[in-house]
């Protein structure tokens, strides 16, 4: 009989400052997912973007969620120990062909697309036209990027089928920032792969994501792991809470309070416990016993995932 393999989920914050009342319904969904499957949950500290990483916010984190009973089944991965696999995949991907040096600044990806009488913003980002795909023409290297050329199918546990042409909506994207940095696509795509992780349990907001880190999946010849995003919260002003909108950190004087406000955005039932500790116990097999799966927009009537 074949082994089904063991599940891993992980949990990974990056440390740009505390964790907020929007970041705790990703990591309760990825514990309780893990939980629920009898995995193992790991957490990882993307600190790769380092300018918007905040000294000592890794530390809060790893604090937040222990006072809310979350704890890593592992010592955590910070994402800055770990250059030299990224490097490692960098190269084979240069080496074959799929990656290349790209000496476009923002304006040349501008002019290149006025230059064909349009302009293709994409949430802010602009498509990147292709322009060093050929060399880089005399110009200096400044990042390097995956050729794309995918139109990528996936299935999301509570969003259903999903379908991006990578190509057409992103274009050909970076891997190594032109200051250096590594980007966030490769270096969770190297680390779900290392840290052996079969379920991303993460935030709507990541979603979009998804289709370019399945094409360099499969560029690296790794495995897809499950998918499954959850409902954000949002402010009182509509936009999705993040630690740059300044929200207040997480009120651990209560945590209980704090795990049923994240549970509640799930969709799960109220709870009756006195620690955090108890009040996970229950929610296991609450979260295991959802049926309906989890609908689009925010809290209210939501269920838990249904497909396993
Ligand atoms: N580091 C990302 C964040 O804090 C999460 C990345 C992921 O879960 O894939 O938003």
């Amino acid at each position: 009989m074949m082994q089904k393999t063991p599940y891993r989920g992980r949990f990974a914050p990056s440390p740009t400052g505390p964790l907020h009342a929007g970041s705790l319904v990703a990591a309760l969904a990825s514990w309780l997912d893990a939980r629920a499957h009898g995995g193992s949950w790991l957490l990882r500290i993307e600190d790769v973007d380092t300018p918007r990483c905040v000294p000592g916010a890794d530390a809060v984190i790893v604090r937040q969620l222990a006072a809310c009973g979350l704890l890593a089944d592992e010592p955590p991965l910070w994402q800055s120990t770990r250059g030299t696999a990224y490097a490692q995949a960098l190269s084979t991907l240069l080496d074959g062909g799929l990656a290349y040096p790209c000496g476009c600044t923002r304006k040349d990806i501008e002019a290149a697309w006025a230059a064909r009488g349009k302009l293709r913003p994409r949430f802010g980002e602009l498509v990147y036209p292709g322009t060093c795909r050929c060399g880089l023409r005399g110009k200096p290297q400044r990042a390097v990027r995956l050729r794309a050329d995918a139109v990528v199918d996936w299935h999301d546990r509570r969003l259903g089928p999903q379908r991006q042409d990578v190509q057409r909506d992103v274009g050909d994207f970076v891997l190594r920032r032109a200051d250096g940095l590594w980007a966030y696509q490769l270096a969770v795509v190297v680390d779900d792969a290392a840290q052996g992780i079969t379920d991303v349990v993460r935030g709507e907001d990541l979603a979009d994501n998804t289709a370019r880190q399945i094409v360099l999946q499969q560029a690296l010849g790794l495995p897809r792991p499950r998918y499954l995003h959850t409902p954000l919260v949002r402010g009182a002003d509509g936009y999705k809470l993040s630690k740059q909108n300044s929200v207040a950190a997480l009120d651990l004087a209560d945590p209980v309070a704090t795990l049923q406000a994240a549970a509640a955005v799930l969709g799960l039932p109220r709870l009756l416990a006195t620690s955090a500790c108890i009040w996970l116990a229950q929610a296991v097999p609450a979260w295991g016993e959802r049926r309906s799966p989890m609908t689009r927009g925010g809290a209210g009537g939501e269920g838990g995932p249904n497909v396993r």
